[in-house]
This record gives C-alpha cells, structure tokens and sequence, in this order.
C-alpha cells in the first residue's frame, strides 16, 4: 500500500469536444506544488493524461507538446439532443481510475475542476469517494467552484453524512488550515512549482507570471476569479524557466497569463532578455490571447528573438465592438509589427468570438475575409456565457435554455446564446475559418 497524505485528481472531462492544446490542470499542480514544499506527501491523478501507459489506444500527438485525449463515446444529455454532434467522456477508463487508487492510501482527496460546464466529471469523483471512502475528507477548488458555488453547494447537499469541503482562497490561507489538521510527513521540497514531475511524461509546461487582467470585457470572467491584477517578479519566472529546461529538458513553456504584455518592458521584456543572455533555446505558446494594442515594433522584435512560435491575438470583432482592449487599428499595427518581425501565418493567429446573442453570421464571415487579407490565420471561438458577467444577463434573454439553473447550458459547443441555431451556417463558418487557415498556413 502506497501512503501518501492526499490525493489530488483531475476529472474526466464530459464534452462534444476536448483537446490538449496546453490544456493542463494548472491550479491543482500549483496546490501540489504548494503542498510538497510543506512537506506533504502526495499523490496526484490526471483523469486526462495521455500518456498513461495502459490507456486502451494512445491518442494521437501533434506539435509542441500539443494533442488528444483518450475519449469515449457517453450518452449525450436529453437536453442537448437538437446539437449534431456525439457527446464523450474524455480521459482514463474507469476501471484504469479505479486500478490507479487501489493501492493508495490517503488522508485526504482533493478535487479541481477548470471550465464551469465540466462539473460533471467532478461530480461522479465526488459521488464515488462520498460512498466508497465515508471517512475521508473530500476538498473541492477550481474555477467552477469559485464562480458556481451555489450550485455546488446544492449538489453537496445530498451527501449530509459525508465531510465535503469547498476550498477557501487565497490558496496560501487554505494550506495554513490544513496544516492545522493534518500534520508534515514528508520532506520539505526545495520549490512549490506546479508539480509537473508528477506526470509520467512532461511535453510542456505552463507558466502563470500574473493572475488577472487590468481590463473587464464583458464576456469575461478574468475579473472574478482574480479581482486584482499582479505580476510575478520576473526573474522568479526566468528561474522557473531555467528549472524545468536544465532539470527536464522543456523546450516548449505556454503561458496562462490573461494580461501577459501589459508593462512590457518591466515584465515579460526582462524574462525575455534574461533568457536571451543565457542562450537558453525555448518555444513559448500564448493559447490565451494577446493584447495586441502592446504590441509595439520593439516587442514583437523580442518576441520573435526569445522564441515565441504561437501567437494568438484576441481580437474577437470587428464590426460592433464589445469591449475596449483593442481597435481594429491596434490590431492591424500589431501585426503589421509582427510580420515586420518575422512571424508567420503559420505562427500568427487571432481569435474571432461568436455565437452572441443574435449573431450575425455574415458579418463573422467578413471578419474571417479580413483576417485573411491581413494574413493572419482565423481561430474560432465560440461564446459561452460566464455567470456573473453583463454579457451573461443579455444571453439569457436570448438563450433557448434556463442558463441560470446549470452550467451545463452554457456549453460553448451548443452555441447556448442563440434562440435557433442554424447548424448548417455554423458548419459552413468553421468551414471557411478551417480552409483559409489551412491556405494561409500552405502558403
Ligand atoms: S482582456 Fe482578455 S482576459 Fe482581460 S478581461 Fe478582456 S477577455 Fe478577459
């Protein structure tokens, strides 16, 4: 029997769509980072890894680290049956979940989930350890916890006899009352790093320099989670860098920051040029969107020397702006900068949002046509209205669902902002947005 203090577990994922593009765990491996250095022993489970040795099909990989996950086909819930798409449970077998902690013993279990519609995946953890281990604590965190307690708390009613805790933030406060309750019985760590040496293969890892964002668009729900923006010491990210490329040999970092290029020249520009000086040769990712409007000539001549190889702008419109983090004309400075500085349609891309309350397809359309004049390759996001957020109260006038009563129904897959939503002009959007990224990435 392996005994370890707790037991940190990312759940499956229950979705029409889940891919590894930089998609890991962060706050969870951030937790047993935290906890290691205290001198916690833990034992930590991604649901999604894949590279787990005994998942019955190895998913397939793609660049930079990125990929699939393992997935099979679930039952897709009543209320979804107008969308045309299959609906899956993506991650380990049960039984390869089951074989995982058979072995384990553990004073605790600790629970996370990121997006507020993959509750799911938490709950059937909950349920299990809830009737399968009576007399452990179960600690549930993350960002569905923090923006849907309510809901949460309902569902945790219905185990009354079970000692199920919402975790408390900050995050440092949480692990003091911890500490309070379950003594050390390990080692201290040397550094409280998200624990990305507890996977079984690492094809990158993510980084966080700040936590929240200085704007407040009104689909967003950066300001929520976060309501004060603050960056890290820069050189305490360059020593982190330089950590995992010595120790591990990373070559590819992504970063989560919401607001990575505000105060450039003191934050992101100082790693930058710290990395540079040593000669250290990594690739960075930015899978959230960049503030195109601090991209000036200067930063993106350093983006490009310090090895940055995916860039994703977020522009989101252009006609009928909802938010005030770019104009059209920062944009197309930024990337006129970028270009200038090397980058390519194939490094180069820009976020496109749709699927708002009354969407209109033809003027997305023309947004995809504009991208492709500027060379830039179009990525699709679809709207999924946040809780708590402005655009969330316009969404439910429109929406075909109740969003209030479930995350479930916000959903970005099923388009939940519209009344009657036009599966086939859908299709053909991401159609036309697939086939002028592949022209321009050929070109
Ligand atoms: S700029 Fe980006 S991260 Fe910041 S509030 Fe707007 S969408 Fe959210």
């Amino acid at each position: 029997m392996h005994k370890v203090d707790f037991l940190l577990i990312n759940p499956w994922i229950y979705d029409f769509s889940a891919h590894d593009f930089w998609l890991k765990p962060y706050g969870l491996l951030k937790l047993a980072g935290l906890l290691r250095k205290e001198g916690y022993k833990i034992y930590f489970l991604d649901l999604l890894d894949p590279f787990h040795p005994e998942l019955p099909k190895t998913p397939k990989r793609k660049a930079y680290g990125t990929g699939h996950f393992y997935k099979e086909v679930s039952l897709k819930p009543y209320f979804f049956l107008d969308v045309p798409r299959r609906y899956f449970r993506y991650g380990l077998p049960f039984e390869l979940f089951l074989k995982e902690i058979s072995n384990l013993k553990f004073k605790a279990v600790m629970l996370s989930t990121t997006m507020t519609y993959w509750y799911p995946g938490l709950f059937v953890l909950i349920d299990f350890f809830a009737k399968n281990y009576p007399d452990i604590p179960i600690f549930v965190g993350g960002i569905y916890a923090k923006l849907c307690r309510a809901h949460l708390e309902n569902f945790l009613s219905l185990y009354p006899d079970s000692r199920i805790e919402i975790a408390s933030y900050p995050i440092e406060n949480f692990i003091e009352r911890l500490k309070k309750e379950f003594p050390l019985t390990g080692e201290t760590h040397p550094h409280d790093y998200p624990s990305f040496d507890l996977y079984k293969k690492i094809p990158y890892v993510v980084l966080l320099t700040s936590l929240g964002c200085p704007f407040n668009c009104p689909y967003c729900a950066s300001k929520k989670i976060f309501s004060k923006f603050i960056q890290r010491d820069p050189h305490l990210v360059v020593e982190e860098i330089l950590y995992w490329n010595k120790n591990f040999n990373i070559i590819d970092f992504a970063f989560y920051d919401d607001a990575l290029l505000v105060n450039f020249e003191k934050h992101l520009g100082v790693i930058l040029e710290e990395l540079l000086k040593r000669n250290i040769k990594v690739r960075f990712h930015t899978p959230n969107a960049l503030h195109a409007r601090f991209i000036t000539k200067e930063a993106a001549k350093l983006l490009k020397e310090g090895g940055f190889v995916t860039i994703r702008l977020g522009l989101e419109r252009i006609e009928n702006r909802i938010d005030e983090k770019v104009t059209l004309e920062e944009f197309e400075e930024a990337v006129r900068n970028l270009k200038e500085a090397g980058f390519t349609a194939k490094e180069l891309g820009a976020y496109l949002l749709y699927g708002l309350p009354e969407e209109d397809f033809k003027a997305v359309e023309r947004a995809l046509k504009h991208l492709e004049k500027l060379q830039v390759s179009p990525y699709l996001s679809e709207f999924s209205p946040i809780p708590g957020t402005s655009l969330f109260e316009e969404a439910k006038k429109t929406s075909r669902y109740p969003l209030s009563e479930d995350p479930l129904f916000t959903n970005k897959s099923v388009f939940p902002a519209l009344k009657n939503p036009d599966w086939e002009e859908i299709h053909r959007i991401k159609n036309l947005a697939r086939t002028i990224r592949k022209a321009l990435i050929s070109s």
